[in-house]
């Protein structure tokens, strides 16, 4: 007899996954804008690494740009809102030049990091900063000093070629949405060349970075199929999908929609890991909890690996509009 029954599939759900305080912010300081100022609100940059995200902000009435001078003088007085990652000392500085009215949703994280990088140039060290080539928080944490004060390290060969002027006078810092494992790597490898090597006061790596891969590491060991939800461009999912083989998923996916999901390609699964990375609304994760109920008899066992508490007030010119209903 045929049976028509679906096939029993378990997903572990990670807790904690997707939004983090930092996204969440820049989200509502362009929500926010749009209520206080009206349409158009200009966003330097995606506001965060989500399509999903960005469609929702244009629909609203944000206009995203590449460079402030995109902004046509007609709209010279809307405001222009900086990303998350964090811009170049330039870009504000552009800004008062062009007469613009700006909002800076960078992260108090990766302020952090820019505060740190400061410091050890205050203290006359020359800064190493370990993260990826033409990432936006790369190019924002570089651009806190003068050109030449800063070297990006990105490999453990980085540090094998890595000549300083004083290996005496060293400091280091992070991308905050870096591997974990691989920083420890890089590293070690830069303490050993560089005993001298100054830590900064505080850890580069944010704590959602370091939440999102724990509990994707302790939900991939067996499972048959790993899927992070999350942009290309998004450094901290696609470290997830890095995780999560390294911890033992037989095979790992970055998908931004549920119609990504290569359904031939997946077979007889009976394990699925799934997580979402820091810029990942939920409504997608649940999309996804929904097509593979479609197609199995699902049964989602929730991860709890940590609990976060984290909340980013939005800037004091904002503060008033929160309170007023849409
Ligand atoms: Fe801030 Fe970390 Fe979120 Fe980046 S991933 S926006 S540093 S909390």
């Amino acid at each position: 007899l045929q049976t028509s029954a679906k096939p029993p599939l378990t997903i572990r759900l990670c807790q904690p996954r997707g939004f983090c305080a930092g996204v969440d912010r820049a989200i509502q300081i362009v929500v926010l804008a749009l209520k206080k100022y009206g349409a158009p609100v200009y966003v330097r940059h995606e506001i965060v690494h989500n399509r999903y995200v960005v469609e929702g902000l244009q629909n609203l009435g944000a206009v995203f740009i590449e460079e402030l001078s995109e902004i046509p003088d007609e709209h010279h007085d809307a405001p222009v809102v900086f990303s998350a990652h964090g811009v170049p000392k330039s870009v504000p500085a552009d800004a008062v030049a062009r007469n613009l009215f700006y909002l800076d949703a960078t992260c108090p994280l990766v302020s952090k990091v820019h505060k740190q990088a400061m410091r050890h140039q205050r203290k006359g060290r020359h800064v190493l900063l370990i993260g990826h080539a033409g990432h936006p928080e790369v190019i924002g944490t570089m651009g806190q000093l003068d050109d030449g004060a800063v070297t990006l390290i990105e490999t453990e060969a980085d540090v094998r070629n890595f000549t300083p002027a004083d290996p005496e006078a060293l400091g280091f810092v992070t991308q905050t949405t870096l591997s974990v494992e691989d920083t420890a790597g890089i590293l070690k490898a830069l303490q050993e060349k560089f005993p001298a090597l100054q830590a900064p006061a505080a850890e580069s790596i944010c704590y959602a970075t370091t939440n999102r891969q724990d509990a994707v590491k302790e939900t991939a060991p067996g499972a048959d199929l790993y899927l992070v939800v999350g942009a290309p461009n998004s450094s901290n999912s696609r470290r997830l999908v890095e995780v999560a083989e390294r911890a033992g998923a037989r095979m790992s996916l970055l998908v931004q929609r549920a119609s990504e999901i290569p359904w031939n390609d997946i077979g007889g699964i009976a394990t699925l890991g799934l997580s979402a990375g820091a810029s990942a609304p939920e409504i997608i994760v649940d999309e996804i909890i929904n097509a593979f109920r479609e197609r199995f008899e699902v049964n989602v066992e929730l991860a709890i690996t940590a609990t976060e508490t984290e909340d980013f007030p939005v800037m004091r010119v904002l503060r008033d509009v929160e309170l007023t209903p849409a």
